[in-house]
Order: C-alpha cells, then sequence, then structure tokens
C-alpha cells in the first residue's frame, strides 16, 4: 500500500468527471487499498479517486475509525437512486479544502447502490453523517468541492484562506 498525495483546491484535476469503473479487478482493488491508507495517513473519514489524481468513480470511507478499529467501506460506481426533499446541514471539510469547514444543506436520506470490493451491487439507504459523507465524495465524482455549495461570498472567502495557508507553508 502507498500514500498519495492529496490535490487541494484550485487544482483543475479536481474539477474533472471521473469515469465509471468497468470491472473491480485487482488495479481497482490496489487503488482502493492506497486510497484508505493515504485517508487514515491524513485523518480524513471519506476519499474520492480524483482527489488523488485518478479520473475514476471510486470513493473510500471509514465513518467508525473513532472507536480504535477500522471499518473501511469501499464504493464503486455509486449512484444516488432516491433522494429525500427533507434536508440537514453538516458541518463539512475536505482533505482537498484544508482547514475550511461549512455548513453544507444536503438531502437528509439517500437510497444509493454501487459496487462493492468484490464487485457486487449492493445498495444502501442511509441518514446522518453516512448520507453527508458519500453525498460529498459522490460530488467528487462530478468534480464538484463542497465549497461549491456555498453562496459565492463564502466559496471566494474559502478559497482565498487556502491561497493564503499555501503560501505561507510555501514561504516558511
Ligand atoms: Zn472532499
Amino acid at each position: 500500500m502507498t500514500i498519495r498525495p492529496i490535490l487541494t483546491a484550485p487544482d483543475p484535476l479536481l474539477k474533472a468527471v471521473a469515469a465509471d469503473v468497468e470491472k473491480v479487478d485487482g488495479e481497482i482493488r490496489r487503488l482502493c487499498d492506497d486510497m484508505l491508507e493515504t485517508m487514515y495517513d491524513a485523518d480524513g473519514i471519506g476519499l474520492a479517486a480524483v482527489q488523488i489524481g485518478v479520473a475514476k468513480r471510486v470513493v473510500v470511507m471509514d465513518l467508525d475509525q473513532k472507536d480504535g478499529k477500522n471499518k473501511p467501506r469501499v464504493f464503486v460506481n455509486p449512484k444516488i437512486l432516491w433522494a429525500s426533499d427533507e434536508t440537514a446541514s453538516f458541518e463539512e471539510g475536505c482533505l482537498s479544502v484544508p482547514d475550511i469547514w461549512e455548513e453544507v444543506e444536503r438531502p437528509a436520506r439517500i437510497r444509493a447502490e454501487y459496487l462493492d470490493r468484490d464487485g457486487k451491487l449492493q445498495t444502501v439507504e442511509a441518514d446522518g453523517l453516512l448520507a453527508d459523507c458519500l453525498q460529498h465524495e459522490m460530488d467528487h465524482l462530478n468534480g464538484i468541492l463542497f465549497i461549491d455549495h456555498l453562496s459565492r461570498l463564502k466559496r471566494s472567502i474559502a478559497l482565498r484562506k487556502l491561497a493564503k495557508a499555501k503560501r505561507q507553508k510555501e514561504t516558511a
């Protein structure tokens, strides 16, 4: 397993629309392992392949790692089948938009289908953090960042903060 560098905004690769995975083979499973390793190393709870510059519809997630044990999840070609009219707000962050946290409103409940690590079709009913995180990660597959859901003003403030932090890191 390899820890891969995570791209940060405004890297144009983060705007790429990812392609469907044709077959869940050894190469995809290795990609998932690298993504999980990268996510754990960065203290994240979710990561999309585009965030490491691979434009494939692959997402990894682990929402239970705080309990001391890892429960990695893999979602290949995830697709939302249904979303509730009811919405919920979560304070979101993103490994590609470091140190920025903002409330984002999304459908509170969703039903989605995806292929698991073995290439088997699965469906999931999600609410709470899982619903929010899945929608955040699926956005990445379409080139959308959580700050794209903010008002134009909030987004430009976030991007300026990010650029400033990058400059400070370079001159430090
Ligand atoms: Zn993200």
